[in-house]
């Protein structure tokens, strides 16, 4: 039958995208050319890139994402202070090689080296032999995060696997902990609109409030990361109302690291179900050039 004939229009099915999501450049476990592969099997028609700390694995994703049909947009997960100690900023549209970036990003992963010495120190204090080169070796030359010392850790034999790791040794207030030396939100905002870019505020969970998120607003906020594993619907209504009252664009995304085990609120790559739309959005908030 032909549809058009009898005046019923031709659907096209919507198409999803995902904005959220890690690569060996930081904490995952797969090199981002295989990252745009799993995005594209997913069926998803555009996805951001956003590792700590990091756009080194952009290039590799864009042109992987050229190739299959597969829109990557260069995006970085920033951490940041925030009133309760610690906060993630996803930045998107960061011109790969920008200088002022760059210089910014190698400060940040030279602290994230300097803290997993601390964190190496302490675990030997708690007598286990996890030194410097063995974390160095898991991170294979991407931004160190706590994951790569948990996988030591595992290694040496002192946890079952990284869930226990963080349990036992690496969560917040355990003992082989250290803290973030952490830039401020608008240090990072500035940062990001200098180089044409956006900032969204990541997985807020009830720390999205309207008077929190007012006030980001007025020091740069552009969006507001609606859906997220963490976020469960309610959680997600109720951001999307903040942003709509307070004109914040909306993003979301899976946080995707790959294979790595369940982990703390990570999903399956193009969860989220992020309508296409959301990203064209995101792009008008760019800053004009100057
Ligand atoms: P860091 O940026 O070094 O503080 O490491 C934080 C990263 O560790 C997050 O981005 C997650 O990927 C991961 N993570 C946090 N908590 C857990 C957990 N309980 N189990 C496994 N992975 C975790
Ligand atoms: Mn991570
Ligand atoms: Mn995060
Ligand atoms: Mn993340």
């Amino acid at each position: 039958m032909d549809l058009a004939r009898h005046g019923v229009p031709a659907l096209t099915p919507p198409r999803f995208i995902d904005l959220h999501m890690h690569s060996t450049a930081s904490d995952g476990s797969l090199v981002p050319s295989e990252v745009v592969a799993c995005a594209k099997s997913a069926g998803l028609s555009a996805i951001a890139l956003t590792d700590h700390d990091s756009v080194a694995g952009v290039a590799e994703a864009v042109a992987a994402g050229e190739a299959v049909g597969v829109r990557v947009v260069a995006g970085c997960e920033f951490s940041v202070s925030a009133p309760w100690g610690e906060m993630h900023l996803l930045g998107y549209f960061l011109p790969v090689g920008d200088e002022t970036v760059e210089a910014f990003l190698d400060r940040c992963r030279a602290d994230r080296r300097r803290r997993a010495e601390v964190m190496c120190g302490r675990l030997q204090g708690l007598g286990v032999a996890v030194t410097l080169d063995a974390v160095l070796d898991e991170a294979a030359g991407g931004a160190i995060g706590r994951p790569h010392v948990a996988r030591a850790v595992v290694r040496v034999g002192a946890a079952q696997d990284v869930n226990e790791a963080f349990d036992v040794f690496l969560g917040r207030n355990k003992p082989g902990y250290a803290d973030k030396v952490l830039p401020t939100f608008s240090e990072v905002a500035d940062l990001v609109h200098a180089a044409g870019g956006v900032v969204s505020a990541a997985h807020l969970r009830d720390r999205a409030t309207r008077p929190y998120l007012a006030r980001l607003k007025q020091e740069g906020l552009d969006a507001v990361e609606v859906r997220h594993p963490r976020h469960a619907a309610e959680t997600r209504s109720r951001i999307a109302g903040i942003a709509t009252a307070l004109d914040l664009a909306r993003t979301g995304g899976s946080d995707w690291h790959g294979d790595v085990g369940p982990g703390e609120g990570h999903g399956s790559l193009g969860s989220q179900t992020v309508p296409e739309d959301w990203l064209a959005r995101l792009e008008s908030r760019r800053p004009t050039p100057r």
